[in-house]
């Protein structure tokens, strides 16, 4: 089940919002103010907290 992530372009509250298989039924709507004026982010798999390895892994890499 993928997880969308969202932003209200009304109070700027970020939320997950899970969209169904391809059938999205109801549209996202701010969990804050209701409303429906949301864009999605971006997020492939960000769902996890342990991410950030890339960043990391350039400082402390195998230097060539
Ligand atoms: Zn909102």
């Amino acid at each position: 089940m993928p997880v969308y992530e969202y932003r209200c372009d009304e109070c700027g509250e970020t939320f997950e919002w899970f969209v169904r298989s391809a059938a999205q039924g109801a549209p996202p709507v701010c969990p804050r103010c209701q409303s429906q004026r949301v864009h999605k982010r971006i997020s492939l798999f960000g769902v996890g907290s342990a991410g950030g390895d890339k960043s990391t892994a350039s400082s402390c890499g195998p230097a060539l």
